[in-house]
């Protein structure tokens, strides 16, 4: 078996983490070509140390000599910047990329991937949020395949008809049914959110994540950019996505059909799962995931989510039915205002307010272009950032 080559952008972080530790149980199956990362040069160097990629990618000239010297005497060769991202991501001997970077800044390498035809294990929501209807059609364009490893995505192409080529109706779907754990925040009293505190924000009671997507899963952000995410990847209206909290993240999300069926996938929530689905697919792999043991679990519940606790939700619903730019506006409000949150710069519920404001101002902006779309999240950081100031003055 001809062994799958892959790149990992943003391998330093936990879904890179979580890929190598998978790419690492079938050393015959995977290859790393190349590895990204920004910051952790530490962590960078001894993956590259293990997994022996031909190149590692990082932000800054600086960096890259410190990694260099890290590296001497090995084979890899270390490149700096956004081109070298595009490049990696789009390199001829590259069958499959784990987009992983986080944040807008995946966006760049993502695409660069799509119109190289790759097969795009896709992890960064924000290439979905920002540039949907534009990344589907470099998709579509450049002949790749994408394969969802967010574990709500994942669970609903796993849930979907086998030939599912965007048209719900055509294949009997209702609505998809995406799951949310609700967060650290779910029954916290609601008067109470006020004082909330970045450490408490980012201590989730079932996944261990980033930081950043921590505190959107406190708000619940990261469902309303899951709800974004969804509409692209499966072509669905956002009338056709219903979010559903359950708590004990074992459903990770369900497809709901014309008579009544409803399918879903669970297993315990490790991002391994998803992970090596997609890396395998069509087969399937071990990933060092217990296996599910439900008669221990025992009981499963669903509740609606309550606006006035989660009003990033609707924010996310509005921003989508509104279309155009405000997705992209919404996403990057998001980042400046989780920031500011984690840098006890913002109150908790700031991060609400800020984004409703930013969306006020300049939320209905159409997008004709991927530039439209850049200019678009640059001054809803701008804007946003200048709001933050005014309030913390
Ligand atoms: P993380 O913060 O742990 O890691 C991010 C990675 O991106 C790191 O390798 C970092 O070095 C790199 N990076 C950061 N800023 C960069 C920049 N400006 N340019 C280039 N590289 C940069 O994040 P994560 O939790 O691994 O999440 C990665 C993506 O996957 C996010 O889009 C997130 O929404 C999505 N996702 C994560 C999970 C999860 O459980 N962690 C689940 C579903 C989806
Ligand atoms: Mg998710």
């Amino acid at each position: 078996m001809h062994p799958q080559t892959l790149t990992i952008l943003g391998a330093t972080g936990t879904i890179g983490v979580n890929t190598l530790a998978v790419v690492a149980l079938h050393p015959e199956r995977f290859r790393i070509f190349a590895l990204s990362g920004a910051n952790q040069i530490d962590k960078l160097a001894e993956q590259c140390r293990q997994f022996q990629p031909r190149y590692a990618v990082v932000l800054t000239a600086a960096k890259a000599s410190e990694l260099q010297t890290r590296l001497a005497g090995t084979a890899t060769e270390v490149l700096y910047g956004i081109e070298a991202l595009e490049q990696i991501a789009a390199a001829p001997e590259v069958d499959s990329v784990m987009a992983a970077i986080v944040g807008a800044a995946g966006l760049r390498p993502a695409l660069a991937a799509a119109r190289a035809g790759k097969r795009i294990l896709l992890a960064n929501k924000e290439t979905l949020v920002m540039a949907g209807a534009f990344f589907m059609h470099a998709v579509r364009d450049g002949g790749a395949s994408l394969l969802p490893i967010d574990s709500e995505h994942n669970a609903i192409f796993q849930s979907m008809p086998d030939a599912y080529d965007g048209d719900l109706k055509g294949h009997g779907v209702r609505r998809i049914l995406l799951t949310a754990s609700g967060g650290p925040f779910r029954s916290r009293a609601v008067t109470t959110l006020a004082t909330v505190t970045p450490e408490e924000a980012v201590a989730h009671p079932n996944w261990v994540m980033g930081k950043k997507i921590s505190v959107d899963s406190a708000t619940m952000m990261t469902k309303g950019l899951e709800v974004i995410e969804a509409r692209w990847l499966f072509n669905a209206s956002p009338d056709q996505i219903e979010v559903v909290i359950h708590p004990q993240s074992i459903i990770h999300s369900m497809v709901e059909y014309q008579d009544g069926s409803v399918i879903a996938q669970l297993s315990n929530p490790d991002m391994r799962t998803p992970i090596a689905h997609a890396l395998a697919f069509p087969e399937r792999v071990e990933c060092g995931v217990p296996w599910l043991d439900l008669a221990k679990i025992g009981t499963l519940t669903f509740e609606n989510p309550d606006p006035a606790r989660f009003p990033c939700l609707n924010l996310a619903f509005d921003a989508l039915r509104a279309g155009g730019a405000a997705p992209a506006i919404l996403n990057a409000a998001n980042e400046v205002a989780v920031a500011a949150f984690l840098a006890h710069q913002l109150p908790y519920l700031g991060i609400a307010a800020t984004l409703r404001s930013t969306l006020d101002d300049i939320g209905s902006r159409p997008a004709h272009s991927l530039d439209d779309l850049f200019a678009a999240d640059q001054d809803a950081r701008r804007i946003a950032s200048a709001r933050i100031a005014k309030q913390t003055a």
